[in-house]
C-alpha cells in the first residue's frame, strides 16, 4: 500500500486511535503520525510505547501541518475538540472522526471547522470492550466495515483518499447518510449493548442466585453479555445521549417483541417460539457467511488445557 497522507494527527489516543496507528504503520499509509490525549498519563504511555511518532500536550500542536486529522474521542467531547483545533488546521486538511453516532457528531463539529476543510465523518464497525492507548492492535479493522457519511458537495479527491486509507487499514468502506447510519447502528449495536447492560444488571439484582453461581455458570450465555456490558461507560453514555431517537425507536420494537415472546411462553405456544428461533438462527448463519464472525465452537475462544 502506498503513502496516502504526509501527517496524520489523532485527537484521543484510546482503542480506536491506537489500532489505527498500528495499522497505518503496518501498511505504510502515512509519513508521520502525531497525537494528543486529555490526560498526562495517556500521553506519557503513548510516548513510552511509541504509539505515534510525536505526542503533543495540546491538540493545536498535534494538528499543525497535518493533512489528515482523526477525532478519536467520545462523542460528547467532539464539539470541544473541534472548537480547539479549528484555528490550527492546515489549509485543505481532511478532518474525520470515528464516533459511534454520526448526526450528532456532524451537528457538533461541522459549524466550527473552516470552510476549506474537508470534513468527512466516519465510523469503523470494529471494537472491543477494552480502552486506552495499550489496547489497540493492527488487525482490529481487518475485514470489518467502515461507514463514511460524507456531506453533499464533498471534494471527491478527499473522499477517494480517505476511502483508500480505510481500505489500507484493512476495512471495507460503505457510504451512508447520517440518519440511516444512526438507525442501522441502533439495531446492530446500540440497542444490543443496552440489553446486555440490562441483563447483567438484572442478574446482579437477583437474590435467589448467588454472585458466585452467576460467575461460575456464566458460560451458559451470560458471559457474552458481560463482555459487552464491560464496555467503556463514558463512550456508551454518550452513544445513548446522542442517538436517542433511533435507540428509543428500536427499543420500542424490542419491547413489543419481548411481550409477544412472553405471551407465547405463558400460553405454551411452542410453534411461535420455534418459528421465531428458526428465523433468528438464519440471521446468525448470514453473519457467518458474510465473514463477520466465526462459527468455531464457543465463538473461537481458545480452550484451556485440562491439567
Ligand atoms: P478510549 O479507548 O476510551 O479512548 C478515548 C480517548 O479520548 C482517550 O485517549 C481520552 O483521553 C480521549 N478523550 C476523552 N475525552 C477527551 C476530551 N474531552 N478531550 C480530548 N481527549 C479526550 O475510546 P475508544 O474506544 O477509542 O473510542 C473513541 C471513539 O471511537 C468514540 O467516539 C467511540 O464512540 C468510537 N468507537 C468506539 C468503538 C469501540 O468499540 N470502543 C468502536 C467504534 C467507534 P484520556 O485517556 O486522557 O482520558
Amino acid at each position: 500500500m502506498s503513502l496516502l497522507y504526509q501527517r496524520v494527527a489523532f485527537i484521543g489516543l484510546g482503542l480506536i486511535a491506537s489500532s489505527m496507528a498500528h495499522a497505518i504503520r503496518r501498511a505504510g499509509l502515512a509519513a508521520q503520525t502525531t497525537g494528543t490525549a486529555r490526560s498526562l498519563e495517556t500521553r506519557a504511555v503513548a510516548a513510552e510505547i511509541g504509539l505515534v511518532d510525536q505526542v503533543f500536550d495540546t491538540s493545536a500542536e498535534a494538528v499543525a501541518g497535518a493533512d489528515l486529522v482523526v477525532l478519536c474521542v467520545p462523542v460528547g467531547a467532539m464539539e470541544t475538540v473541534a472548537r480547539d483545533i479549528a484555528p490550527h488546521l492546515a489549509r485543505g486538511a481532511t478532518i474525520t472522526d470515528v464516533g459511534s453516532v454520526k448526526q450528532a457528531v456532524i451537528d457538533a463539529v461541522a459549524p466550527h471547522l473552516p470552510a476549506e476543510a474537508h470534513f468527512i465523518p466516519g465510523h469503523p464497525l470494529a471494537g472491543t470492550e477494552h480502552s486506552g492507548p495499550k489496547s489497540g492492535f493492527a488487525e482490529l479493522f481487518d475485514n470489518r466495515w467502515c461507514i463514511l457519511t460524507p456531506p453533499s458537495g464533498v471534494d471527491p479527491q478527499a473522499l477517494e483518499r480517505l476511502t483508500l486509507f480505510w481500505r489500507g487499514l484493512g476495512a471495507n468502506v460503505d457510504l451512508m447518510d447520517p440518519p440511516h447510519h444512526d438507525l442501522v447502528l441502533a439495531v446492530t449495536s446500540h440497542t444490543p449493548h443496552l440489553i446486555a447492560y440490562t441483563m447483567v444488571g438484572v442478574a446482579d439484582d437477583l437474590r435467589r442466585v448467588t454472585d458466585s453461581e452467576v460467575i461460575k455458570y456464566s458460560a451458559a450465555g451470560f458471559r457474552d453479555f458481560t463482555r459487552i456490558a464491560a464496555s467503556d461507560p463514558t463512550m456508551w453514555r454518550d452513544v445513548f445521549l446522542t442517538n436517542k431517537d433511533a435507540t428509543l425507536e428500536i427499543l420500542g420494537r424490542f419491547t413489543e417483541e419481548l411481550f409477544a415472546l412472553q405471551r407465547a411462553i405463558r400460553q405454551g405456544d411452542g410453534d411461535l417460539l420455534h418459528g421465531y428461533f428458526s428465523r433468528t438462527r438464519a440471521i446468525r448463519r448470514g453473519i457467518i457467511e458474510a465473514g463477520q464472525d466465526t462459527d468455531a465452537p464457543d465463538f473461537g475462544r481458545v480452550q484451556k488445557k485440562q491439567d
